[in-house]
Protein backbone atom coordinates (compact mmCIF):
# COMPACT_ATOMS: atom_id res chain seq x y z
CA UNK A 1 0.00 0.00 0.00
CA UNK A 2 1.99 3.66 -0.75
CA UNK A 3 0.48 6.22 1.24
CA UNK A 4 0.37 9.38 -0.56
CA UNK A 5 -0.97 12.99 0.41
CA UNK A 6 -4.41 14.03 -0.65
CA UNK A 7 -4.13 18.00 -1.16
CA UNK A 8 -6.85 20.14 -3.05
CA UNK A 9 -8.03 17.24 -4.79
CA UNK A 10 -4.44 16.10 -6.18
CA UNK A 11 -2.39 13.21 -4.67
CA UNK A 12 0.97 13.55 -4.32
CA UNK A 13 4.02 12.47 -2.24
CA UNK A 14 6.41 14.67 -2.00
CA UNK A 15 8.52 15.20 1.01
CA UNK A 16 10.79 12.77 2.68
CA UNK A 17 9.90 8.69 2.94
CA UNK A 18 9.90 7.10 5.97
CA UNK A 19 8.93 2.91 6.26
CA UNK A 20 6.37 1.70 7.25
CA UNK A 21 6.51 -1.84 9.33
CA UNK A 22 4.13 -4.19 9.89
CA UNK A 23 3.60 -4.72 13.78
CA UNK A 24 3.12 -8.28 13.29
CA UNK A 25 6.04 -9.64 12.30
CA UNK A 26 7.90 -6.26 12.10
CA UNK A 27 8.92 -6.61 8.15
CA UNK A 28 8.80 -3.28 6.43
CA UNK A 29 4.95 -3.55 4.17
CA UNK A 30 5.95 0.24 2.58
CA UNK A 31 7.08 3.93 2.56
CA UNK A 32 5.43 7.09 4.09
CA UNK A 33 5.92 10.73 2.18
CA UNK A 34 6.69 12.92 5.45
CA UNK A 35 4.26 15.98 5.06
CA UNK A 36 6.49 19.20 4.98
CA UNK A 37 5.49 22.74 6.03
CA UNK A 38 4.57 23.75 2.35
CA UNK A 39 2.42 20.71 2.07
CA UNK A 40 0.26 21.30 5.15
CA UNK A 41 0.16 25.33 4.08
CA UNK A 42 -0.82 23.90 0.70
CA UNK A 43 -3.82 21.73 2.05
CA UNK A 44 -4.60 24.31 4.68
CA UNK A 45 -5.33 27.08 1.46
CA UNK A 46 -6.84 24.47 -0.28
CA UNK A 47 -9.63 23.76 2.49
CA UNK A 48 -10.08 27.53 2.88
CA UNK A 49 -10.48 28.24 -0.68
CA UNK A 50 -12.82 24.81 -0.93
CA UNK A 51 -15.11 26.72 1.94
CA UNK A 52 -15.06 30.24 -0.11
CA UNK A 53 -15.73 27.92 -3.64
CA UNK A 54 -17.86 25.18 -4.03
CA UNK A 55 -18.04 23.13 -0.54
CA UNK A 56 -19.02 26.15 0.92
CA UNK A 57 -22.17 26.62 -1.74
CA UNK A 58 -23.21 23.17 -1.23
CA UNK A 59 -26.26 22.69 -0.05
CA UNK A 60 -27.08 20.51 3.29
CA UNK A 61 -28.87 18.32 1.53
CA UNK A 62 -26.06 17.58 -1.41
CA UNK A 63 -23.81 17.29 1.12
CA UNK A 64 -25.55 14.59 2.70
CA UNK A 65 -25.61 13.01 -0.65
CA UNK A 66 -21.80 13.08 -0.78
CA UNK A 67 -21.38 11.45 2.60
CA UNK A 68 -23.67 8.54 1.42
CA UNK A 69 -21.47 7.99 -1.78
CA UNK A 70 -18.19 8.20 0.70
CA UNK A 71 -19.98 5.11 2.63
CA UNK A 72 -20.92 3.53 -0.55
CA UNK A 73 -17.49 3.30 -1.52
CA UNK A 74 -16.00 2.21 1.22
CA UNK A 75 -18.22 -0.76 1.39
CA UNK A 76 -17.41 -1.28 -2.17
CA UNK A 77 -13.99 -1.64 -0.90
CA UNK A 78 -14.28 -3.32 2.33
CA UNK A 79 -11.52 -6.17 1.32
CA UNK A 80 -9.16 -3.37 0.56
CA UNK A 81 -9.46 -1.19 3.48
CA UNK A 82 -9.62 -4.65 6.06
CA UNK A 83 -6.35 -5.63 4.39
CA UNK A 84 -4.91 -2.54 4.92
CA UNK A 85 -6.20 -2.02 8.41
CA UNK A 86 -4.51 -5.47 9.31
CA UNK A 87 -1.39 -5.02 8.00
CA UNK A 88 -0.86 -1.67 9.67
CA UNK A 89 -2.21 -2.47 13.14
CA UNK A 90 -1.22 -5.99 13.09
CA UNK A 91 -5.16 -6.94 14.81
CA UNK A 92 -7.14 -9.76 14.45
CA UNK A 93 -8.62 -9.88 10.92
CA UNK A 94 -12.18 -10.55 12.13
CA UNK A 95 -11.60 -6.93 14.29
CA UNK A 96 -11.59 -5.00 11.11
CA UNK A 97 -14.39 -6.94 9.21
CA UNK A 98 -16.28 -6.27 12.45
CA UNK A 99 -15.12 -2.90 13.99
CA UNK A 100 -13.18 -0.72 11.92
CA UNK A 101 -14.31 -0.66 8.15
CA UNK A 102 -18.42 -1.08 9.34
CA UNK A 103 -18.37 1.70 11.89
CA UNK A 104 -16.22 3.45 9.55
CA UNK A 105 -19.29 3.17 6.67
CA UNK A 106 -21.36 3.72 9.57
CA UNK A 107 -20.06 7.01 10.76
CA UNK A 108 -20.47 8.45 6.99
CA UNK A 109 -24.55 7.58 7.21
CA UNK A 110 -25.10 8.18 10.25
CA UNK A 111 -24.04 11.62 10.36
CA UNK A 112 -25.81 11.89 6.66
CA UNK A 113 -29.13 11.19 8.47
CA UNK A 114 -28.36 13.43 11.58
CA UNK A 115 -28.56 16.77 8.96
CA UNK A 116 -32.13 16.17 8.89
CA UNK A 117 -33.07 16.29 12.18
CA UNK A 118 -30.56 19.47 12.26
CA UNK A 119 -33.10 22.33 11.20
CA UNK A 120 -35.42 21.16 15.06
CA UNK A 121 -32.53 22.53 16.56
CA UNK A 122 -32.65 26.07 15.51
CA UNK A 123 -33.67 27.96 18.50
CA UNK A 124 -36.16 30.59 17.92
CA UNK A 125 -37.68 33.58 20.41
CA UNK A 126 -39.49 36.55 19.77
CA UNK A 127 -39.52 38.09 23.90
CA UNK A 128 -41.48 41.49 24.70
CA UNK A 129 -38.73 43.96 25.82
CA UNK A 130 -36.04 41.38 27.65
CA UNK A 131 -34.95 44.67 29.50
CA UNK A 132 -36.41 47.87 29.98
CA UNK A 133 -36.20 50.23 26.56
CA UNK A 134 -35.27 48.12 24.08
CA UNK A 135 -38.71 47.17 22.80
CA UNK A 136 -39.22 43.65 21.45
CA UNK A 137 -36.91 41.82 19.20
CA UNK A 138 -36.34 38.34 17.48
CA UNK A 139 -33.97 36.07 18.20
CA UNK A 140 -33.25 33.09 16.19
CA UNK A 141 -29.93 30.47 15.93
CA UNK A 142 -28.18 30.21 13.13
CA UNK A 143 -25.28 26.92 12.64
CA UNK A 144 -22.33 27.39 10.34
CA UNK A 145 -19.37 25.80 10.21
CA UNK A 146 -16.59 26.56 12.13
CA UNK A 147 -14.06 26.71 8.85
CA UNK A 148 -10.80 25.09 8.42
CA UNK A 149 -11.02 21.59 10.84
CA UNK A 150 -7.42 20.06 11.68
CA UNK A 151 -8.17 16.39 12.26
CA UNK A 152 -5.43 14.44 14.37
CA UNK A 153 -6.10 11.12 15.02
CA UNK A 154 -3.96 7.81 16.77
CA UNK A 155 -2.84 4.54 15.70
CA UNK A 156 -4.95 2.06 17.21
CA UNK A 157 -8.45 2.52 15.47
CA UNK A 158 -7.08 4.45 12.51
CA UNK A 159 -10.05 4.49 10.32
CA UNK A 160 -12.69 4.01 12.98
CA UNK A 161 -11.33 7.88 15.01
CA UNK A 162 -10.67 9.79 12.02
CA UNK A 163 -13.91 9.41 10.21
CA UNK A 164 -15.64 9.43 13.49
CA UNK A 165 -14.40 13.31 13.21
CA UNK A 166 -13.66 13.69 9.36
CA UNK A 167 -17.95 12.58 8.40
CA UNK A 168 -19.45 15.12 10.85
CA UNK A 169 -17.02 17.78 10.23
CA UNK A 170 -17.98 17.46 6.56
CA UNK A 171 -21.47 16.88 7.05
CA UNK A 172 -21.38 19.98 9.09
CA UNK A 173 -20.10 21.99 6.07
CA UNK A 174 -16.13 22.27 7.33
CA UNK A 175 -13.49 21.59 5.01
CA UNK A 176 -11.18 19.29 6.42
CA UNK A 177 -7.06 18.38 6.41
CA UNK A 178 -6.73 14.92 8.45
CA UNK A 179 -3.82 13.95 9.40
CA UNK A 180 -3.51 9.88 10.73
CA UNK A 181 -0.89 8.54 12.83
CA UNK A 182 2.04 7.70 11.66
CA UNK A 183 2.36 4.20 12.22
CA UNK A 184 -1.08 3.67 10.19
CA UNK A 185 -1.77 5.90 6.75
CA UNK A 186 -2.95 3.05 4.74
CA UNK A 187 -6.89 3.06 5.28
CA UNK A 188 -6.49 7.29 5.47
CA UNK A 189 -5.12 6.72 1.98
CA UNK A 190 -8.00 4.66 0.84
CA UNK A 191 -10.25 6.85 2.48
CA UNK A 192 -8.83 9.84 0.46
CA UNK A 193 -9.36 7.66 -2.62
CA UNK A 194 -12.74 7.19 -2.21
CA UNK A 195 -13.87 10.74 -1.23
CA UNK A 196 -12.21 11.51 -4.60
CA UNK A 197 -14.00 9.27 -6.43
CA UNK A 198 -17.39 10.29 -4.27
CA UNK A 199 -17.25 13.46 -6.29
CA UNK A 200 -16.34 16.01 -3.16
CA UNK A 201 -15.19 19.19 -4.54
CA UNK A 202 -11.33 19.78 -4.57
CA UNK A 203 -10.36 20.57 -0.74
CA UNK A 204 -12.99 19.51 1.30
CA UNK A 205 -10.99 16.92 2.21
CA UNK A 206 -7.23 17.28 2.56
CA UNK A 207 -5.18 14.52 3.63
CA UNK A 208 -1.53 14.97 4.83
CA UNK A 209 1.09 11.95 6.56
CA UNK A 210 3.99 12.65 8.65
CA UNK A 211 5.03 12.66 12.52
CA UNK A 212 3.92 14.70 15.51
CA UNK A 213 6.62 16.90 17.63
CA UNK A 214 7.98 19.17 15.17
CA UNK A 215 6.42 17.53 11.92
CA UNK A 216 3.23 17.98 10.16
CA UNK A 217 1.22 16.94 13.29
CA UNK A 218 2.82 20.46 15.28
CA UNK A 219 2.55 22.78 11.59
CA UNK A 220 -1.05 21.59 11.12
CA UNK A 221 -2.27 22.43 14.85
CA UNK A 222 -0.13 25.30 15.03
CA UNK A 223 -1.37 26.87 11.87
CA UNK A 224 -2.86 30.71 11.44
CA UNK A 225 -5.05 28.68 8.98
CA UNK A 226 -6.71 26.50 10.94
CA UNK A 227 -9.73 27.46 12.80
CA UNK A 228 -10.96 24.39 14.96
CA UNK A 229 -8.80 21.19 16.07
CA UNK A 230 -10.49 17.79 16.99
CA UNK A 231 -7.86 15.69 18.11
CA UNK A 232 -7.99 11.82 19.58
CA UNK A 233 -4.59 10.68 21.53
CA UNK A 234 -2.68 10.76 24.46
CA UNK A 235 -3.08 13.26 27.36
CA UNK A 236 0.59 14.87 26.83
CA UNK A 237 0.28 14.83 22.97
CA UNK A 238 -2.87 16.80 23.55
CA UNK A 239 -0.97 19.66 26.22
CA UNK A 240 1.30 20.08 23.46
CA UNK A 241 -1.43 20.85 20.98
CA UNK A 242 -3.08 23.03 23.31
CA UNK A 243 0.37 24.96 23.81
CA UNK A 244 0.63 25.15 20.44
CA UNK A 245 -2.68 25.97 19.82
CA UNK A 246 -3.15 28.67 22.04
CA UNK A 247 -1.53 31.90 19.94
CA UNK A 248 -4.37 31.38 17.84
CA UNK A 249 -7.15 30.42 20.58
CA UNK A 250 -8.18 27.80 18.01
CA UNK A 251 -11.06 25.77 19.84
CA UNK A 252 -10.33 21.87 20.60
CA UNK A 253 -12.17 18.47 20.96
CA UNK A 254 -9.70 16.11 22.65
CA UNK A 255 -10.19 12.62 22.89
CA UNK A 256 -6.95 11.38 25.44
CA UNK A 257 -5.76 8.46 27.50
CA UNK A 258 -7.42 6.78 30.80
CA UNK A 259 -6.36 4.81 33.10
CA UNK A 260 -10.03 3.41 33.40
CA UNK A 261 -11.72 1.41 36.47
CA UNK A 262 -13.49 -1.22 36.91
CA UNK A 263 -15.93 -1.94 39.86
CA UNK A 264 -16.79 -5.37 41.03
CA UNK A 265 -19.54 -6.23 43.61
CA UNK A 266 -20.02 -9.29 45.13
CA UNK A 267 -23.36 -9.28 44.47
CA UNK A 268 -22.53 -9.28 40.49
CA UNK A 269 -22.95 -12.22 38.09
CA UNK A 270 -19.28 -13.19 38.57
CA UNK A 271 -19.26 -15.38 34.89
CA UNK A 272 -20.18 -12.27 33.18
CA UNK A 273 -17.93 -10.03 34.91
CA UNK A 274 -15.26 -12.01 34.01
CA UNK A 275 -16.11 -12.33 31.18
CA UNK A 276 -16.73 -8.42 30.52
CA UNK A 277 -13.34 -8.28 32.56
CA UNK A 278 -11.37 -10.22 30.20
CA UNK A 279 -12.57 -8.06 26.72
CA UNK A 280 -11.84 -5.02 28.65
CA UNK A 281 -8.52 -5.74 29.83
CA UNK A 282 -7.52 -7.67 26.77
CA UNK A 283 -9.48 -6.68 23.44
CA UNK A 284 -6.83 -5.54 21.03
CA UNK A 285 -4.24 -6.75 23.34
CA UNK A 286 -5.24 -3.22 25.71
CA UNK A 287 -5.08 -0.92 23.23
CA UNK A 288 -8.39 0.67 23.17
CA UNK A 289 -8.70 3.51 24.67
CA UNK A 290 -11.83 1.96 26.62
CA UNK A 291 -9.64 -1.08 28.22
CA UNK A 292 -9.63 -1.31 31.75
CA UNK A 293 -6.13 -1.14 33.56
CA UNK A 294 -7.60 -0.96 37.15
CA UNK A 295 -10.15 -3.88 38.52
CA UNK A 296 -11.71 -3.46 41.98
CA UNK A 297 -13.17 -6.43 43.24
CA UNK A 298 -14.96 -6.59 46.44
CA UNK A 299 -13.16 -9.13 49.12
CA UNK A 300 -15.01 -11.59 49.63
CA UNK A 301 -14.93 -12.77 45.82
CA UNK A 302 -11.66 -11.56 45.23
CA UNK A 303 -9.58 -14.31 45.34
CA UNK A 304 -11.69 -16.15 42.99
CA UNK A 305 -11.99 -13.67 41.00
CA UNK A 306 -8.04 -12.96 40.44
CA UNK A 307 -7.86 -16.32 40.32
CA UNK A 308 -9.81 -17.09 36.96
CA UNK A 309 -8.92 -13.59 35.19
CA UNK A 310 -5.24 -15.39 35.51
CA UNK A 311 -6.75 -18.64 34.06
CA UNK A 312 -8.57 -16.86 31.22
CA UNK A 313 -5.49 -14.31 31.09
CA UNK A 314 -3.02 -16.94 30.14
CA UNK A 315 -5.20 -19.38 27.93
CA UNK A 316 -5.70 -16.35 25.29
CA UNK A 317 -4.88 -17.05 22.01
CA UNK A 318 -2.96 -14.52 20.32
CA UNK A 319 -4.70 -10.66 20.48
CA UNK A 320 -2.60 -9.10 18.60
CA UNK A 321 0.87 -7.65 18.47
CA UNK A 322 1.43 -4.14 19.83
CA UNK A 323 1.87 -1.28 17.63
CA UNK A 324 5.70 -0.82 17.14
CA UNK A 325 9.31 -2.04 18.38
CA UNK A 326 9.17 1.48 20.77
CA UNK A 327 5.54 0.75 22.54
CA UNK A 328 6.06 -3.14 23.10
CA UNK A 329 9.47 -1.20 24.73
CA UNK A 330 7.44 0.77 26.82
CA UNK A 331 4.89 -1.79 27.48
CA UNK A 332 7.52 -3.85 28.89
CA UNK A 333 9.48 -1.51 31.01
CA UNK A 334 5.86 -0.90 32.53
CA UNK A 335 5.97 -4.93 33.41
CA UNK A 336 9.80 -4.75 35.04
CA UNK A 337 8.28 -1.50 36.62
CA UNK A 338 5.67 -3.38 38.36
CA UNK A 339 7.73 -5.90 39.44
CA UNK A 340 10.13 -3.49 40.72
CA UNK A 341 7.11 -2.12 42.68
CA UNK A 342 6.03 -4.85 44.58
CA UNK A 343 3.36 -6.78 42.46
CA UNK A 344 2.43 -10.26 42.40
CA UNK A 345 2.53 -11.60 38.68
CA UNK A 346 -0.73 -13.48 38.71
CA UNK A 347 -0.23 -14.22 34.94
CA UNK A 348 2.11 -12.85 31.78
CA UNK A 349 4.37 -10.26 32.74
CA UNK A 350 6.63 -10.98 29.83
CA UNK A 351 7.05 -11.35 25.54
CA UNK A 352 5.69 -14.80 24.68
CA UNK A 353 7.40 -17.08 22.25
CA UNK A 354 5.90 -18.62 18.95
CA UNK A 355 8.59 -20.43 17.50
CA UNK A 356 7.53 -19.00 14.08
CA UNK A 357 7.38 -15.64 12.41
CA UNK A 358 5.31 -13.67 14.92
CA UNK A 359 8.74 -13.57 16.92
CA UNK A 360 10.04 -10.54 14.79
CA UNK A 361 6.88 -8.59 15.44
CA UNK A 362 5.87 -6.45 18.57
CA UNK A 363 3.72 -9.28 20.74
CA UNK A 364 3.46 -9.02 24.64
CA UNK A 365 1.51 -11.27 26.80
CA UNK A 366 -1.63 -10.91 28.58
CA UNK A 367 -0.73 -9.74 32.23
CA UNK A 368 -2.91 -9.83 35.78
CA UNK A 369 -0.98 -8.46 38.28
CA UNK A 370 -2.10 -7.59 42.24
CA UNK A 371 -0.50 -6.71 45.16
CA UNK A 372 0.42 -2.96 44.46
CA UNK A 373 -0.44 -0.09 46.27
CA UNK A 374 -2.48 2.80 44.56
CA UNK A 375 0.47 4.79 44.43
CA UNK A 376 2.88 2.98 42.02
CA UNK A 377 3.39 4.18 38.76
CA UNK A 378 1.82 1.10 37.21
CA UNK A 379 -1.62 1.94 38.65
CA UNK A 380 -1.42 5.61 38.15
CA UNK A 381 0.25 6.04 34.23
CA UNK A 382 -1.57 4.67 31.22
CA UNK A 383 0.32 1.37 29.77
CA UNK A 384 -2.00 0.83 26.91
CA UNK A 385 -1.36 -2.50 26.61
CA UNK A 386 -2.82 -5.90 27.70
CA UNK A 387 -1.97 -6.05 31.27
CA UNK A 388 -4.57 -4.81 34.57
CA UNK A 389 -4.14 -4.66 38.49
CA UNK A 390 -6.19 -6.33 40.75
CA UNK A 391 -7.17 -4.87 43.97
CA UNK A 392 -9.81 -5.44 46.85
CA UNK A 393 -12.33 -3.19 48.33
CA UNK A 394 -14.66 -3.55 51.51
CA UNK A 395 -17.22 -0.94 50.68
CA UNK A 396 -19.28 1.04 48.21
CA UNK A 397 -17.87 4.34 49.31
CA UNK A 398 -13.80 2.80 49.31
CA UNK A 399 -14.34 1.33 45.94
CA UNK A 400 -15.49 5.00 44.09
CA UNK A 401 -12.74 6.22 46.09
CA UNK A 402 -10.06 4.03 44.56
CA UNK A 403 -11.60 4.35 41.04
CA UNK A 404 -11.58 8.20 41.26
CA UNK A 405 -8.31 8.24 42.50
CA UNK A 406 -6.88 9.11 39.00
CA UNK A 407 -6.06 12.10 36.88
CA UNK A 408 -7.64 10.27 34.09
CA UNK A 409 -11.51 9.90 33.70
CA UNK A 410 -12.67 8.18 30.47
CA UNK A 411 -14.57 5.29 31.03
CA UNK A 412 -15.42 2.55 33.76
CA UNK A 413 -17.19 -0.82 33.77
CA UNK A 414 -19.64 -1.12 37.75
CA UNK A 415 -20.59 -5.04 37.98
CA UNK A 416 -23.70 -5.61 40.23
CA UNK A 417 -27.27 -7.00 40.57
CA UNK A 418 -28.00 -4.77 42.47
CA UNK A 419 -30.23 -2.12 40.80
CA UNK A 420 -30.28 0.46 43.68
CA UNK A 421 -26.18 -0.18 44.25
CA UNK A 422 -25.88 0.27 40.02
CA UNK A 423 -27.83 3.89 39.95
CA UNK A 424 -26.33 5.17 43.32
CA UNK A 425 -22.89 4.48 41.39
CA UNK A 426 -22.73 4.94 38.07
CA UNK A 427 -23.00 9.14 38.38
CA UNK A 428 -20.51 9.45 40.93
CA UNK A 429 -17.73 7.26 38.90
CA UNK A 430 -15.51 10.42 38.00
CA UNK A 431 -16.00 9.27 34.23
CA UNK A 432 -17.11 10.16 30.67
CA UNK A 433 -18.92 6.99 30.39
CA UNK A 434 -20.08 4.25 32.56
CA UNK A 435 -21.04 0.90 32.24
CA UNK A 436 -23.32 -1.41 34.28
CA UNK A 437 -22.63 -4.63 33.16
CA UNK A 438 -21.23 -4.24 30.14
CA UNK A 439 -18.36 -3.15 28.64
CA UNK A 440 -17.72 -1.42 25.68
CA UNK A 441 -21.79 -1.37 24.39
CA UNK A 442 -21.97 1.86 21.85
CA UNK A 443 -24.71 3.52 20.41
CA UNK A 444 -22.72 5.77 18.65
CA UNK A 445 -25.87 8.81 19.06
CA UNK A 446 -24.81 9.28 22.68
CA UNK A 447 -21.94 11.34 24.21
CA UNK A 448 -18.38 10.25 24.13
CA UNK A 449 -15.51 12.05 25.70
CA UNK A 450 -13.50 11.96 29.25
CA UNK A 451 -13.57 14.21 31.98
CA UNK A 452 -10.49 15.01 34.09
CA UNK A 453 -6.80 14.19 31.38
CA UNK A 454 -9.27 12.17 29.85
CA UNK A 455 -10.21 15.20 27.38
CA UNK A 456 -12.15 18.05 26.91
CA UNK A 457 -15.96 18.09 25.02
CA UNK A 458 -18.05 15.50 23.47
CA UNK A 459 -18.65 13.34 20.71
CA UNK A 460 -20.85 11.08 19.10
CA UNK A 461 -24.67 12.09 17.10
CA UNK A 462 -25.89 15.13 17.85
CA UNK A 463 -22.83 16.26 20.29
CA UNK A 464 -20.61 15.98 17.05
CA UNK A 465 -22.68 18.40 15.07
CA UNK A 466 -22.32 20.69 18.43
CA UNK A 467 -18.71 21.30 18.22
CA UNK A 468 -18.00 21.18 14.58
CA UNK A 469 -20.75 23.67 14.07
CA UNK A 470 -20.92 27.59 15.97
CA UNK A 471 -24.55 28.49 16.99
CA UNK A 472 -24.83 32.00 16.02
CA UNK A 473 -27.62 34.55 17.38
CA UNK A 474 -29.61 36.70 15.17
CA UNK A 475 -31.39 39.46 16.51
CA UNK A 476 -33.61 41.80 14.94
CA UNK A 477 -35.32 44.77 16.35
CA UNK A 478 -38.62 44.83 15.84
P1 LIG B 1 -0.25 10.10 20.26
O1 LIG B 1 -0.75 11.21 21.11
O2 LIG B 1 1.16 9.69 20.37
O3 LIG B 1 -0.49 10.43 18.71
C1 LIG B 1 -1.78 10.73 18.21
C2 LIG B 1 -1.61 11.60 16.99
O4 LIG B 1 -1.05 12.85 17.35
C3 LIG B 1 -0.70 11.03 15.91
O5 LIG B 1 -1.26 11.31 14.65
C4 LIG B 1 0.59 11.80 16.13
O6 LIG B 1 1.38 11.91 14.97
C5 LIG B 1 0.07 13.14 16.54
N1 LIG B 1 0.99 13.95 17.35
C6 LIG B 1 1.92 13.53 18.23
N2 LIG B 1 2.55 14.59 18.79
C7 LIG B 1 2.00 15.70 18.25
C8 LIG B 1 2.23 17.10 18.42
N3 LIG B 1 3.14 17.55 19.28
N4 LIG B 1 1.49 17.96 17.70
C9 LIG B 1 0.54 17.51 16.85
N5 LIG B 1 0.29 16.20 16.63
C10 LIG B 1 1.01 15.30 17.33
O7 LIG B 1 -1.23 8.89 20.56
P2 LIG B 1 -1.12 7.40 19.99
O8 LIG B 1 0.04 6.75 20.64
O9 LIG B 1 -1.23 7.42 18.53
O10 LIG B 1 -2.49 6.77 20.54
C11 LIG B 1 -2.62 6.19 21.79
C12 LIG B 1 -3.20 7.19 22.79
O11 LIG B 1 -4.45 7.66 22.31
C13 LIG B 1 -3.50 6.59 24.15
O12 LIG B 1 -3.16 7.53 25.14
C14 LIG B 1 -5.00 6.39 24.13
O13 LIG B 1 -5.62 6.36 25.39
C15 LIG B 1 -5.43 7.57 23.34
N6 LIG B 1 -6.76 7.37 22.74
C16 LIG B 1 -7.83 8.02 23.25
C17 LIG B 1 -9.10 7.80 22.70
C18 LIG B 1 -10.31 8.49 23.23
O14 LIG B 1 -11.35 8.43 22.58
N7 LIG B 1 -10.26 9.14 24.38
C19 LIG B 1 -9.24 6.94 21.62
C20 LIG B 1 -8.11 6.28 21.14
C21 LIG B 1 -6.87 6.51 21.70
Amino acid sequence: MKAEHYVDGVFRSDGPVFPLVAPVDGTEIGAVPEATREVVDDAVAAARSALEGPWGAMAAEDRAAALRRVADGVEARFEEFVEAEVADTGRPRAFAETVDVPRAVGNFRAYADLLYGRPERAYTTRIPGWSSGTGEALNYTVRRPLGVVAIVSPWNLPLLLSTWKIAPALACGNAVVAKPSEETPSTATLLAQVIDDAGLPAGAFNLVHGHGPGAAGEFLTGHPGVDAIAFTGESATGAAIMRNAADHVTPVSFELGGKNPALVFADADLDAALDGTVRSCFTHSGQICLCTERVYVERPVFDEFVTRLGERARALEDYGPMISAAHRDKVLSYYRLAREEGATVVAGGGAPEFGDARDGGFHVEPTVLTGLPETARSVREEIFGPVCHVAPFDTEDEALALANDSPYGLASAVWTRDLSRAHRVAPRVETGIVWVNCWNLRDLRTPFGGVKASGIGREGGEYSLDFFSEPVNVCIQI
